[in-house]
């Protein structure tokens, strides 16, 4: 299903946009941060003058919280609808941002994806469960994710740079601290999590345009508490789990926008199933993954 992004605003040759909630359980969503510097990017990026654009999306609790599963077992749904093909029609790419037509952003394949987590604030097990969720990914996308270690970088915050052998970084952190987690306005909820990207063009061995992303962006609300795991989640208070958080978010690092089937994991609401990427998720997946082919900076 196509993600349901309404506003696009065009700010010099960054692209902005604002997403609307998918369903009556999204209450509101927070508006994209500022795009990321240049400067930043320019040991990856041999093309002077080069802009990037970046995406995101800022999950709000209201969006991660869905009152409707509150005592409800759905726990049967995800592995059925998995299991059908109709789900595997409900994915969307966020670079696309409601444009049909633009370009899709995804990782080059051909080279190695590096990832160093910040688990400050994350709870125990935090690496471990980004560790997980980043082999699904990498078994979903035929990404070479590869884990460098931990890192104190929290994305959006300061100018700290990523170390040279990081392409991405998952950190958790409180709102206030980092551009992505912005405080909560009165009568607003803050953003449990934040998942993105910046890409410039690339292209692939036909000379198709692609975007190709160069850094990615995986931000968590460490003051709410998700029970750890990638199991169903409690049946009562917080729905879903750190897992499914983590994966949903490592989803829009890689490109994958929301959707409306509720039994994937890019669904926008947190709910109580299984975290295991679904038929939607993974047909999205593939497609931004190994099976589109090598990524290059200029056409062949
Ligand atoms: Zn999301």
């Amino acid at each position: 299903m196509k993600p349901s992004v309404a506003a696009l605003v065009v700010t010099g040759a960054m692209l902005a946009a604002v997403c609307q909630p998918l369903g009556a359980s999204s209450l509101t969503q927070a508006a994209r941060p500022a795009p990321q510097a240049v400067a930043s990017d320019l040991t990856q990026l041999p093309l002077t003058g080069e802009v990037l654009q970046e995406t995101g999306i800022a999950d709000t609790l209201a969006d991660l919280v869905d009152d409707d599963d509150i005592g409800d077992d759905i726990v049967g749904e995800a592995g059925a609808a998995s299991s059908t093909s109709s789900a595997s029609r409900h994915y969307g790419f966020l670079s696309r941002q409601g444009n049909s037509r633009a370009p899709v952003a995804r990782w080059n394949p051909c080279t190695s994806i590096g990832y160093r987590v910040n688990p400050t604030g994350g709870g125990s097990g935090a690496t471990a469960e980004v560790k997980v969720a980043a082999a699904r990914l990498r078994a979903s996308t035929g990404l070479p994710l590869v884990y460098r270690g931990t890192t104190r970088v929290v994305p959006g915050k300061g100018t700290a740079a990523y170390p040279n052998d990081t392409q991405i970084v998952i950190a958790w952190s409180k709102p206030g601290v980092t551009r992505y987690l912005p405080r909560a306005r009165q009568g607003q909820y803050a953003v449990a999590g934040y998942g993105g990207g910046s890409w410039s063009t690339g292209y692939d061995a036909k000379d198709r345009k692609w975007g190709r992303f160069v850094r990615g962006y995986v931000v968590l609300n460490g003051t709410y508490h998700f029970a750890h795991g990638f199991g169903a989640g409690p049946r009562y208070g917080w729905q879903g789990t750190r897992g499914q958080l983590i994966m949903h978010e490592l989803g829009h690092a890689v490109g994958l926008d929301h959707t409306s089937d509720r039994s994937q994991i890019m669904y926008p609401t947190m709910t109580r199933k299984r975290a295991v990427y679904g038929a939607g998720d993974r047909t999205g997946l593939r497609y931004l993954g190994r099976a589109n082919g090598c990524l290059y900076l200029t056409p062949r």
